[in-house]
């Protein structure tokens, strides 16, 4: 069967017309589609190339560590403090009168630098910073790494990397400094499960640009609606754990000692709301997609781990592609 579709000429007049009537925000979602070449979201309103599910912290309880080495240019307490204020942009996000329900929490300190999700080994979700030995483009500002199930969106990690060695971060508003709290404002939006916003007023467009960039501190109109779609006001079970995937661990994978872990903790790690019910792992009646999460969970073929590019390009105000890669699922 041909998978072709011919669209009859008034029904593209009719989409045209409702792409003009968009309003102005369109918020991005990063989608299960994400792969090295593609750049899978799901937006709203609806763009044409949407596609797959979107990702989302199945537990919207979730503890994340600052990497102890921070920067040179940064120290511990001051990257804590920018990454603390940085998530609470989103956490306190006005979704008509109520925050979305979303809690992050900052866990011991990371002593492992590297962006991986262990599958049989303990995780944290980790921010750190790259002063030498970037990798990956140097026009990369940061890079958040999120790891999901490619079945039902969950994330199971996230990591934030960010690149210190190319750039000149500040946290004072210099003007030949790179804005620390915008990066990681959108950062975070990215480690929330959100994608790059075609609104160019977003705190989550994909495109940095001096001096205007500390607007990107502050959510725009575009970024509340989304945060507050993938996290719908309402309450966190008293119980909700926020332990990372499989435990935490302070330590990278090949410093982790002790019996390799063949599965992921058992039990219910439940943050459903009041009169939900866990079907396989999936929150049914929880709007936003999955609230609760039971392990094991299904994990079909696997986790796939997307590096989402960041802000690229600053100073040149060019948006150049993000490196993407699928690795060894989960
Ligand atoms: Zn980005």
């Amino acid at each position: 069967m041909s998978t072709k579709r011919t669209l009859p000429f008034a029904g593209v007049i009719g989409l045209l017309g409702m792409l003009a009537a968009a309003p102005a925000h369109a918020y991005c979602r990063t989608s299960t589609t994400s792969a090295p070449t593609v750049d899978g979201h799901v937006c709203t309103p609806a763009q044409k190339d949407d596609s797959g599910l979107p990702v989302f912290w199945g537990m919207p309880r979730i503890t994340y560590s600052v990497q102890v080495d921070a920067s040179k240019d940064i120290p511990f307490d001051t990257a804590r403090l920018a990454i603390r204020t940085a998530f609470d942009a989103w956490t306190s996000a006005d979704c008509e009168g109520q925050p979305p329900r979303l809690e992050l929490i900052e866990g011991a300190p990371a002593i492992c630098a590297l962006d991986e999700y262990n599958k049989d080994r303990g995780n944290a979700n980790i921010i750190f910073f790259v002063d030498e030995g970037w990798s990956d483009d140097s026009f990369k500002l940061a890079i958040t790494t999120v790891t999901f199930d490619v079945n039902s969106g969950e994330i199971y990690d996230a990591d934030m990397a960010l690149n210190t060695t190319h750039w000149p971060f500040t946290t004072n508003g210099a003007p030949d400094g790179i804005d620390l709290l915008s990066v990681l404002t959108h950062e975070a939006g990215h480690f929330l499960g959100l994608n790059h916003s075609p609104d160019p007023e977003a705190s989550m467009t994909a495109h940095y640009q001096p001096p205007e960039q500390m607007d990107m501190r502050s959510l725009a109109e575009d970024d509340r609606a989304g945060i507050c779609a993938i996290y719908p006001p309402g309450p966190l079970a008293d119980g909700c754990d926020a332990t990372p995937r499989h435990g935490f661990s302070a330590l990278c994978a090949e410093d982790q000692s002790g019996p390799v872990l063949d599965a992921p903790p058992t039990g219910e790690r439940c943050c459903c709301l009041e009169g939900d019910t866990c079907v396989d792992g999936i929150c049914v009646e929880a709007p936003g997609g999955c609230a609760c999460t039971t392990h094991p969970a299904p994990l079909g073929p696997g986790a796939v781990t997307i590096p989402l590019a960041a802000l690229v390009a600053s100073l040149r105000r060019r948006r150049a592609a993000g490196g993407r890669r699928a690795q060894a699922p989960s």
